[in-house]
């Protein structure tokens, strides 16, 4: 992707983990490369078309001054959420933090960090099958659209489909929800665990009936798997409810793993269920 390179940019601030940084302040070299596509700027020569980098030097020196960090990480955390949240043209961001004067005693010429954020597409699938169901999918939409680092979000129809795993339970209503986020996978998934609780969701049967459900299925190309979190969605191939609003809302979106598109997935499955079904019909 193009890119726009801010070098060595220099602040005097107080972050550190020792009280003379903090009373004292020192210089600091803020770094950044602004990820962006820059064609519309380059064939219009419109500055309104591209990342104007005088105020963005600005912005960060202000970032950096109004707030005093222990940790060089903090501050370029703090530094890459608020650009991307101030400048939405701006894809991806490197922020690299150095400190030419840090107090080690030893002579070094600059110790820094250098960390990497954007905005990813995600695709989560979302379900409910209690209580007024379209109400329920409905709240949970408007507390993602309410995230601050969340942007962009479309929504395919909703589609009623039978349960899965534990069949003693109503229908459910199911959507597939395309949105852009500068969270992690795991920060993500505490947003949508949050959004399931204040939506009323108790966790008793594994699988069983609930008022909102919320799941990760694709970010980015993102492949990983913990205790607590499983990208791409580990069964979302098998599953009618996640394949067909996602066909509809995201057919050329491309599983990492299988490198398939979500609607080759969902054409396979529907075979496969054709099939299946005529077997036992022999
Ligand atoms: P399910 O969604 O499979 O019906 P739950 O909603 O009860 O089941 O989720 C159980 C756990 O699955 C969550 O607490 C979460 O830690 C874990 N999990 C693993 N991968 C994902 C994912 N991609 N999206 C959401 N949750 C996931
Ligand atoms: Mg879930």
């Amino acid at each position: 992707m193009d890119c726009i390179e801010i070098r060595e940019l220099e602040v005097y601030c107080h972050h550190g983990v020792f009280k003379e940084e903090n009373v004292l302040g020192q210089k600091f070299l803020v770094s950044l490369i602004l990820y962006t596509d820059t064609k519309m700027a380059g064939v219009s020569d419109d500055l309104e078309q591209s990342i104007d980098y005088a105020k963005v030097s600005h912005f960060v020196k202000e970032r950096m001054e109004e707030k005093n960090f222990k940790l060089i990480e903090a501050a370029a955390e703090y530094v890459a959420e608020k650009v991307l949240l101030s400048f939405p043209l701006i894809q991806r961001i490197q922020v690299e933090i150095k400190k030419p004067w840090a107090p080690i005693l030893l002579p070094l010429e600059t110790v820094g960090v250098t960390i990497e954020r954007g905005w990813t597409k995600v695709y989560l699938s979302i379900g409910s099958n209690m209580g007024n169901r379209e109400e329920h999918l409905r709240t949970a939409l408007e507390r993602l659209q309410r995230e601050r680092t969340i942007r962009g979000i479309r929504v395919s129809d909703c589609m009623e489909t039978e349960p899965y795993g534990y069949l003693e339970q109503d229908s459910f209503l199911n959507a597939a929800v395309e949105l852009e986020t500068i969270e992690s996978p795991d920060s993500l998934l505490k947003i949508l665990h949050k959004i399931e609780t204040e939506g009323g969701r108790e966790r008793t049967i594994h699988w069983g009936p609930r008022t909102i459900d919320l799941d990760i299925v694709l970010f980015g190309d993102v492949i990983m798997q913990t205790e607590t979190l499983t990208i791409p969605h580990r069964e979302m191939h098998l599953r009618e409810f996640v394949l067909r609003p996602l066909a509809q809302l995201a057919p050329w979106a491309s599983h990492p793993v299988y490198h398939k598109t979500v609607s080759e997935l969902w054409e396979q499955m529907s075979q496969n269920n054709t099939k299946g079904r005529n077997e036992t019909d022999d």
